[in-house]
């Protein structure tokens, strides 16, 4: 994500390494530098100007203090304002009601039903009772692809096939899901291919008919300045109360994400990146101008990985550690937690330092195949007593599960040290170990 922007502010901040001091003079070149940098991640001139000459006056405007460095200095102002672009603090989403109505708005093609799949599954975790609704009456597809989306993450769908009406179908879905207690109708609406003034009507009517605790405006991130500019049109005509930054995962150089909240002055709510249901994150700028300046996400990673710790699992997990029992199937049970936390890589670039180092390397989910297809082929009798698993077992493993008998090896012998130290770890005095985070 935003790789190339992290990449040209790193070489301006490298401007200043080495200065003893902050002069009007490397002040100037640096901001320059970063002006481009931000020009070239398609953020609006305007903006970037702003922007800079915002960062030049602060920059002016302090003494450097021993401790700090020029670019350390610069870094941070950069930070703070970066932030501050982006919107400061979190805003909150409101799925307060009887039902909480959302309504979803977006060019066709953006990612709306996608988004609604992945709010849905969100609020679910949250112990909330969402109800998804087909509102695009004009593309079968749509109202298909929904169905299929909340059969997977298990949440009803409300679909009238023959209801060319969409305020009907909207106002129907509210006061049937206030009959079946459910607490939030997330109303998927249809969008067109670019902006369309039937389109609008239809959205804003909806909007008055059952009038939603939010409105969300749908983005594809990639789009860079037209993302912008839809923002705009969709503004101006909905009102809407926050916005969805999608496909963050692509090859996204970061302009929307950066101007959008200065344009519309409406905060972005949610970031969505990959097709998986449960990669949607709440959008925090503080996160978001670390990640970009190559500072990583410690926080996310964490929330990520608690997301998919099981309570009682962890307990089970940390009673056989500790009497020295963790086995095959355990390995197994960890390997799919950390899989469901979403894309290796982006989890990866999560850690400080760590998304540059990446970025070039291909780091797929196929990762852990390999492992897993060597666990796959132990019997169940193996998994749970990795002590029998001797020369002819191996050999059987290994054809089973396509690799050579060295690979075989390797694995054992990681596995067999790690159990190692779990051991060391378990006769120390203070040996506790956090299971949720093994791997
Ligand atoms: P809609 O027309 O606005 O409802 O858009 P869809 O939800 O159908 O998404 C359009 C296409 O973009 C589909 O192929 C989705 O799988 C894909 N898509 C949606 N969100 C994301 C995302 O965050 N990342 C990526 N890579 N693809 C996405």
């Amino acid at each position: 994500m935003f790789e190339s922007l992290q990449d040209r502010l790193e070489g301006a901040f490298k401007n200043l390494k080495g200065e003893a001091k902050i002069t009007e003079l490397n002040i100037a070149s640096t901001v320059k530098e970063i002006r481009r940098a931000l020009v070239d991640a398609d953020v609006n001139y305007k903006i970037a100007k702003e922007f800079t000459d915002t960062v030049k006056d602060k920059a002016e405007g302090e003494k450097v203090i021993n401790a700090i460095s020029p670019s350390q200095l610069m870094v941070k102002i950069v930070k703070d304002e970066l932030v501050s672009l982006m919107g400061g603090e979190a805003a909150p989403f409101n799925a307060k009601g009887n039902p909480a109505v959302i309504l979803i708005a977006g060019l066709q093609g953006s990612g709306k039903t996608t988004f609604s799949g992945k709010l849905a599954s969100y609020l679910k975790k949250q112990k909330m009772s969402p109800v998804l609704v087909a509102a695009d009456v004009y593309r079968p597809a749509a109202m298909e692809q929904l169905r299929v989306l909340g059969e997977q993450i298990g949440v009803d769908v409300h679909l009238e096939l023959e209801n060319k009406n969409p305020v009907e179908i909207a106002q129907n879905a509210i006061r049937d899901a206030r009959s079946k207690n459910k607490n939030v109708v997330i109303i998927d609406t249809a969008g067109r291919l670019a902006i369309d003034e039937a389109m609008m009507t239809e959205v804003a009517n909806i909007k008055n008919a059952v009038n939603p605790q939010e409105i969300l405006f749908v983005v594809d991130s990639m789009t860079g300045q037209d993302a912008v500019n839809t923002a705009k049109a969709f503004n101006d005509r909905l009102d809407y109360t926050g916005v969805v930054l999608t496909k963050l995962d692509g090859d996204t150089r970061g302009g929307a994400a950066l101007s959008i909240k200065y344009t519309v002055n409406k905060p972005i709510k949610f970031i969505s990146s990959g097709e998986k249901m449960d990669t949607l994150d709440v959008f925090y700028p503080e996160r978001m101008a670390q990640r970009i300046l190559g500072m990583g996400d410690i926080t996310t990673l964490v929330e990520k990985a608690q997301a998919q710790f099981d309570e009682e699992q962890a307990k089970k997990l940390e009673k056989k550690i500790r009497k020295n029992q963790f086995d095959f199937a355990d390995f197994k049970q960890q390997l799919e937690q950390i899989k469901r936390m979403g894309n290796l890589k982006d989890l990866m670039a999560m850690i400080p330092g760590v998304g540059k180092a990446i970025k070039d390397i291909d780091i797929s989910d196929d990762a852990f195949k390999g492992i897993e297809a060597m666990i796959n082929s132990m019997t169940p009798h193996e998994r749970a007593n990795p002590d029998v698993i001797d020369g002819n077992r191996r050999k059987r493993i290994a054809k089973g599960s396509g690799k050579d008998i060295a690979e075989v090896n390797a694995f054992m012998k990681q596995f067999e040290q790690m159990r190692e130290m779990m051991k060391m770890m378990n006769k120390m005095p203070m040996g506790r170990m956090m299971p949720g985070m093994m791997g």
